[in-house]
């Protein structure tokens, strides 16, 4: 052996291990039985049938994320009233990742459906990047939310105008700022009941579901993505870690939440 090669430090087996990126986090497996999965299916064909009898323009905010797609796809599968009387749509925030976009191409394929899409509205876009820059939103909790308001609360405002109820893909596991989260709760500021469908589902029965039914994913979700917002507001997360430790990840977590569901948030 030359002397050189002598001089090449040799790293010990636990120092080797630590210069390997981390594992990511992966879509849990289901360990419960298949009636389990049908039974809770069926609870939640019920839950949109229940919604789409009492209501006439129920809506359905959805992220385009693993929960949401399960609605979307109860949705889209369910009875003519449940497929017509609960209309899906999604906050085009102009900042969203390509595999999003993706996603809405693959529902109309998939389903035949094309997915309403609401925008922020150019001029407050303009002014706060202006004044903030595009970026602003990493330099403080108020600007973050600025932005957050021009780009996804006053979209929902204008989608949920005429609605009578809303729908989200919430779960009570995602966060701490979800952990009371009810089935059906009131949406003050509206004045409208917001359902939270799979507010008892967990991971694995979510996950379970989209293998079962080969429902269209963003394949952001085989990168590390459990939750999945903005582009330069989400990133992938470690096994293991909180499933919305992407999601502004610079903040604590009893502030991470869009402003979209700010009854979520106790003040
Ligand atoms: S998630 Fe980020 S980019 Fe998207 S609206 Fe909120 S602050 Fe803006």
């Amino acid at each position: 052996m030359s002397a050189l090669l002598n001089e090449i430090p040799v790293l010990a087996e636990g120092e080797l291990s630590s210069l390997r990126p981390p594992a990511l986090w992966a879509p849990p497996e289901y360990s419960g039985s298949l009636e389990a999965l049908q039974a809770k299916e069926a609870e939640l064909s019920e839950r949109l049938a229940g919604i789409a009898a009492r209501f006439f323009r129920a809506r359905f905010a959805s992220s385009l994320a693993a929960e949401d797609m399960v609605v979307t796809d109860a949705i889209l599968r369910g009875s003519p009233a449940v497929r017509a009387g609960i209309r899906v749509f999604t906050l085009q925030t102009g900042r969203l990742h390509a595999e999003t976009m993706a996603v809405l191409e693959a529902v109309d394929k998939h389903y035949g459906y094309k997915i309403e899409q609401f925008t922020p509205d150019p001029e407050a876009v303009e002014n706060y990047v202006r004044k903030h820059g595009l970026n602003g939103f990493y330099d403080s909790l108020d600007a973050r939310k600025l932005c957050c308001g021009i780009r996804k609360v006053e979209p929902l405002n204008r989608a949920l105008s005429h609605a009578d109820a809303w729908l989200t893909g919430q779960r009570r596991e995602q966060a701490v700022t979800r952990a009371d989260l009810p089935f059906e709760e009131v949406d003050e500021g509206r004045g409208i009941p917001k359902f939270n469908p799979l507010a008892d589902w967990s991971e694995a029965e979510v996950w379970a579901y989209l293998k079962r039914h080969r429902v269209p994913v963003n394949a952001l979700h085989a990168k590390g993505y459990p939750s999945i917002g903005c582009e330069p507001c989400t990133r992938a997360v470690r096994a293991g870690e909180d499933v919305r430790a992407g999601r502004w990840w610079w903040e604590s977590k009893d502030s991470k939440e869009c402003g979209l569901h700010e009854q979520n948030i106790k003040h």
